[in-house]
């Protein structure tokens, strides 16, 4: 039997960063929702116990590093399954980009399994398994659009934002996750962007407010390591994009767009300077 699962990418309309935590964790007030650029995956039971990982991307681990393969990891242990499994990952998300790519595959390895193997795990469960793995996964278990809020993991559904258009520009240098935390200094913040007032605004299917309100207190942090990720967020600007913003750590900066007709010159004009652009919808 073959299970296929989409993972797609998430953008965070606002990420927002409360304290650091005695165990090293990070308090975050997070509005994440999800774009249609996605991973395939594939998932085949193999006869022999084990995990076998394979992907076109030659950019990624293949191995126990891999987050689909510690997915898969974690539910053979937890269920005591003694199957094995190949997953092939058709990557589109680009890696270390800011968009949980990593986190998608992993929540989408925890669906696709939870079917290949019949297990009837329900989707809370999924989630708090997803967190052991990181703290984008039980987001990315479920999709939606959501309030994230403790290290992440605690989920609050909430309506989707209006239909738009999501141009995605990734500058071509790779972010560390944790490098980006590591430097940031959350006590020092004299700016929190509005976790309310973006909450608000959504409920409200305010587009207008939405980008108005979007913020990314790791926006700062990224831009001072990487200035080419301000020349794209200006970029993005002045070719007219509603609302801009870097996506989780970054380097990805989205631009959100109401009319189509200024999509083509947005990713035209991005295209003159950086190699991966994409224009996408949100997956409402
Ligand atoms: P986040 O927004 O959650 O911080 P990201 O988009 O910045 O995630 P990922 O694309 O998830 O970053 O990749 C981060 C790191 O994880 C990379 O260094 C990559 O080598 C590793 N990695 C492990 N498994 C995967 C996977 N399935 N897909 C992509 N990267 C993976």
């Amino acid at each position: 039997m073959k299970i296929y699962e989409k993972a797609p990418a998430k953008i965070n309309l606002l990420l927002d960063v409360l304290r650091k935590r005695e165990d090293g964790f990070h308090e975050v007030e997070m509005v994440m929702t999800m774009v249609d650029l996605a991973d395939r995956l594939t998932m085949e039971e193999m006869p022999r116990d084990s995990i076998m990982i394979s992907s076109q991307a030659g950019y990624i681990p293949l191995d126990e590093k891999n987050l689909a393969f510690q997915a898969a990891q974690l539910i053979k242990e937890r269920y005591d399954v003694r199957k094995g499994v190949y997953i092939h990952l058709d990557k589109k998300i680009p890696v270390a980009a800011g968009l949980a790519g990593g986190s998608s595959d992993a929540a989408a390895t925890l669906r696709g399994l939870n079917r290949l193997w019949g297990l009837g795990i329900s989707t809370e469960e999924l989630c708090t398994l997803g967190a052991e793995l990181g703290s984008d996964v039980p987001f990315c278990v479920t999709g939606g659009t959501a309030l994230a809020t403790g290290r992440g993991e605690k989920l609050e559904r909430i309506a989707n934002p209006p239909q738009c258009w999501v141009v995605l520009a990734k500058p071509p240098i790779n972010v560390s996750t944790a490098d980006v935390y590591g430097r940031l200094r959350a006590a020092e913040l004299k700016e929190h962007p509005s976790t309310a007032g973006m909450l608000d605004a959504i409920e409200r299917g305010s587009f207008a407010d939405i980008c108005d309100r979007l913020g990314n207190v790791l926006e700062n942090v990224t831009l001072g390591m990487y200035p080419e990720v301000m020349q794209v967020k200006e970029s993005m600007e002045r070719l007219g994009a509603d609302g801009v913003l870097m996506s989780g750590s970054g380097p990805t900066v989205f631009g959100l767009v109401s009319k189509e007709a200024k999509v083509s010159r947005i990713y035209n004009g991005l295209r003159g300077f950086c190699k991966e652009v994409y224009v996408v919808r949100m997956l409402t």
